[in-house]
């Protein structure tokens, strides 16, 4: 037993550790069926132009409705999903469903002309699901969807430089679709990967967006936008809370804004409700 700590508060800490473990146990065994059981939803995060305000495209995020949990976010099952072939699974179902329901808003009169995207999360590690660039092909194709209105979303810290992950996202790319940078900036990898690796778009971490209050405390984003836009990447910020970051971000030439000040992820039938056409200005 450790010296610094009372009795009390070591048996505290150590009820504590148990519970930890006794729900990452139950999230392990729960999750290889919760696919068959329809217990995933995906929730979708607006993206709009930060020049217009339009909207412009959605993340899908995934939701795990636990019939005794709750709703557990994706940060408590994704890692462990990882961990196992499980998360080549998810992917694809992610993949797909995403892909469903973007065919259900381009069918509604209304939407049907707005150019929006969606983006989809991938995991570094379905980059060696061998299959898994046909898989989409066949997902744009049954559910007729232009290539290049999906965006797929690679976090730069899970990136390790390895042939089959270039290999693989070369093939994507070569569909049409357009490769997304995730959380930029927050990565380890090298910046020679920028060129190496097909990406189209540097998504900004919401750590560099969502804390900044006065114009001083902005040198960050304005390094890593300016150095994003001077190698030629489109950009988008993450963790917009509030007018002022939305503005800043404008002013910097960052496209697209994604946070809470315009929307948390929301249902799809209320990203439907938010899609309703403005008027035409006469
Ligand atoms: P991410 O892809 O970087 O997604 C952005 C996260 O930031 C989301 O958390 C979103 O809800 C949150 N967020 C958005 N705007 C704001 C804001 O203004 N302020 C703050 N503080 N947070 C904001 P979420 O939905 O919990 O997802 C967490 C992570 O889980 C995602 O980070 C992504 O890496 C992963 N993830 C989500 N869905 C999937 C999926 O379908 N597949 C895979 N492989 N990963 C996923
Ligand atoms: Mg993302
Ligand atoms: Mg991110
Ligand atoms: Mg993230």
């Amino acid at each position: 037993r450790s010296k610094g700590l009372g009795g009390k508060q070591a048996q505290y800490y150590s009820k504590q550790f148990h519970q930890k473990i006794e729900s990452r146990i139950r999230i392990e065994h729960d999750l290889k069926r919760a696919i068959e059981r329809d217990e995933f939803v995906l929730y979708y995060q607006p993206q709009v132009d930060s020049q217009s305000f339009d909207l412009v495209g959605v993340e899908a995020l995934i939701r795990w409705q636990h019939p005794e949990m709750g709703l557990v976010p994706p940060d408590e099952f994704i890692p462990i999903a990882e961990e196992s072939h499980f998360i080549n699974e998810l992917g694809r179902w992610v993949m797909d469903e995403a892909c469903k329901q973007f065919q259900i808003w381009l069918n509604k009169p209304g939407m049907k002309d707005l150019n929006f995207t969606i983006s989809v999360n991938l995991s570094a590690r379905q980059l060696k699901d061998a299959g898994l660039s046909e898989f989409l092909l066949e997902c744009l194709e049954r559910y007729h969807i232009p290539a290049d209105r999906i965006e797929l979303e690679l976090t730069e810290s899970s990136l390790e430089s390895s042939l089959v992950a270039l290999d693989m996202l070369n093939k994507m790319s070569a569909l049409g679709v357009k490769l997304a940078l995730d959380d930029f900036g927050t990565g380890y990898s090298s910046l020679s990967h920028l060129n190496e690796y097909p990406f189209n778009i540097l998504k900004i971490d919401k750590s560099f967006v969502r804390f900044i209050e006065h114009e001083d405390e902005a040198s960050l984003l304005k390094a890593i936008s300016s150095f994003a836009h001077s190698l030629g990447f489109d950009t988008v910020a993450e963790g917009v809370e509030t007018s002022f970051q939305r503005d800043l971000c404008a002013r910097l030439g960052v496209k697209r804004l994604q946070g809470y000040f315009f929307s948390p992820p929301i249902p799809a039938n209320e990203i439907e409700i938010m899609w309703q056409p403005k008027p035409a200005i006469q």
